[in-house]
């Protein structure tokens, strides 16, 4: 199995406000592994959430290039292969908790109907239960805390194989015990995996419990070395 699951060279991503462009990401350049667990540090409008929608397929970058060696052709990632937990309330209103968090089975599914109904059930129940939502499983989002709202998108990312987790400051609405206990299960959940994890966070704590650290400063990343922490 190849270990590179999305490789960068010079990618930028200018946005166009007016007559003004903003550089959200500068020619970075870097590689993702199997396994990696990655703290994306930086600052409120440092370009974080710009560089996971790139590494999710779901935006196109303005120059360089993007690929995904052992993840297959970029129309195929989402969410299969790669899930993104966003920064913004993101579950859909009208489905349950649970109903959420099948949703990428049910996407899939329908990719693959050899696949339908393969264990769904038990996936989504292992997924809520991982995140202690087994209480919420019937309820609508509007029930929800913005906090509770978030471990449901979590639970969400996890429930399908994906060999990449994205996760935009998950932790941003909980209190620090709260974030801690998510960012355990998710760990904890990950371990002995190929899948790489990588978390956009202003939070030392958070960055501590990853591998390495990378830092963005006004759309420039730099690749700041390995953490101390244990993971
Ligand atoms: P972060 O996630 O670190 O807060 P972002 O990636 O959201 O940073 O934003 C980086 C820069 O790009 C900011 O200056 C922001 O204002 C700008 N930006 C982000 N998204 C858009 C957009 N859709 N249109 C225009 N500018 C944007
Ligand atoms: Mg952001």
């Amino acid at each position: 199995m190849r270990d590179v699951l999305i490789e960068a060279r010079s990618l930028s991503r200018t946005y166009r406000h007016g007559e003004r462009q903003v550089v959200a990401l500068a020619a970075a350049s870097f590689v993702l592994n199997r396994g990696d667990r990655i703290a994306l540090a930086g600052r409120s409008g440092s370009g974080k959430t710009t560089l996971l929608h790139l590494m999710a397929a779901l935006d196109t970058p303005t120059s360089g290039v993007i690929d995904w060696p052992a993840l297959g052709a970029r129309e195929t990632l989402l969410p299969a292969r790669i899930s993104l937990v966003f920064q913004t309330p993101s579950l859909l209103e009208p489905l349950t908790v649970s109903e959420n968090v099948a949703l990428p089975l049910l996407i899939a599914d329908a990719a693959d109907p050899a696949d339908r109904a393969s264990g769904a059930e038990r996936a989504v129940a292992a997924a809520l239960a991982r995140f202690g939502l087994e209480a919420l499983a019937q309820k609508l989002p509007e029930e929800l805390s913005g906090g509770q709202m978030q471990r449901v998108a979590m639970a969400r990312a996890t429930v399908g194989r994906p060999l990449v987790i994205l996760a935009d400051e998950p932790t941003g609405q909980l209190d620090q015990a709260t974030g801690q206990a998510l960012l355990d299960a998710l760990i904890a959940h990950l371990a002995n995996t190929p899948t790489a994890l990588v978390i956009a966070t202003h939070d030392p704590a958070v960055s501590a419990r990853m591998n390495a650290v990378w830092r963005m400063e006004r759309g420039v990343l730099t690749e700041a070395g390995p953490t101390s922490g244990q993971p």
